[in-house]
């Protein structure tokens, strides 16, 4: 009975899970510090149209982690998502990407580019969301027209009512949005024709078999469709190839993005356009 009891207790203090509980706690706190210490940096990945010149780039956040070095987001956003830490985060994100878009007004090669930012759902839903977004715009002095939100399909599924509120309030100030990683979440496609939406994120995991997979092509081929017939512009994620680019070339695939056309960047290392 009591070896049971004792069997039980130690099973319940996995030192293995117990561990995964500290290493998550401690990276917590290390994130917290880290974002006050400015460990954040964000780097940008090119957008690029179907001559291959760029229109714009996404922002996408890397943490230099003091001992671990650089650690990529799929590794801490969720983290701060459950944590809440992704509010400072995301604000961090995008104070820094309104700085880029005025620092590409200054210069006449990049005069123009657009900057998308991803938003995470814990962040929009923040009750002072569009108060920061306006707030960090003023004080940067970036030109909203070219800011771009990403959201995903998993935000619009709590209150519409609200989620179209404050999209409209954005838009009205010039402030785009995108469906990012499109196709792959649970919402229902009404909500394309209630919201303000300017783009749609073609999902990587549809691009890297477009080739080998009828489904894949099948589904690309109508998320295309639907963009044009509601007027969205459309981006394809994760073009690794020039097959994957001419089969999209060819079903009418405006813009894309993905390591054929560039890599994530720190912002210094951002190439004026290759010729
Ligand atoms: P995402 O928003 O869908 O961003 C695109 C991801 O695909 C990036 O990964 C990018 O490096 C990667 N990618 C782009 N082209 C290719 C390609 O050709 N092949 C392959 N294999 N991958 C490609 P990354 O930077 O690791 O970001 C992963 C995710 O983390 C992002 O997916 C986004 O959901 C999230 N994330 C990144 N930065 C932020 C941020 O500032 N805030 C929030 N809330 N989430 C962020
Ligand atoms: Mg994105
Ligand atoms: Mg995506
Ligand atoms: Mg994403």
């Amino acid at each position: 009975q009591a070896k049971d009891a004792g069997r039980n207790t130690q099973r319940f203090f996995d030192p293995v899970m117990q561990e995964t509980v500290l290493a998550r706690a401690a990276l917590a706190a290390q994130l917290r510090l880290g974002l006050e210490r400015g460990e954040l940096d964000v780097y940008l990945q090119p957008v690029v149209d179907a001559q291959g010149r760029r229109v714009g780039a996404e922002a996408l956040v890397r943490w230099r982690h003091p001992q671990r070095g650089l650690v990529p987001p799929a590794e801490f956003i969720p983290l701060a998502e459950q944590n809440g830490l992704i509010v400072a985060v995301g604000q961090q994100v995008l104070e820094t990407a309104c700085r880029q878009l005025v620092a590409w007004q200054a210069d006449a090669a990049t005069r123009g580019l657009t900057l998308s930012v991803n938003v995470s759902a814990r962040q929009f839903h923040q009750g002072d969301f569009v108060r920061q977004v306006l707030d960090t715009l003023q004080r940067t002095g970036a030109d909203a027209n070219l800011l771009k939100l990403e959201l995903t399909e998993s935000l619009l599924l709590g209150d519409v009512d609200e989620v179209v509120r404050k999209m409209r309030t954005l838009r009205a100030r010039g402030v785009r949005f995108s469906i990012d990683d499109f196709g792959t979440g649970y919402s229902s496609l009404a909500y394309l024709k209630q919201l303000p939406l300017d783009e749609i994120k073609i999902d990587r995991s549809f691009i890297e078999d477009v080739l080998g997979d009828a489904n894949d092509a099948s589904i690309v081929q109508t998320i295309l469709l639907l963009a044009r017939s509601l007027s969205l512009k459309v981006v394809a994620e994760g073009v690794e190839n020039a097959l994957q680019q001419d089969f999209l070339v060819r079903h009418g695939c405006p813009y894309f993005q993905g390591f054929l056309w560039g890599r994530p960047v720190p912002a210094s290392q951002w190439a004026p356009q290759a010729a």
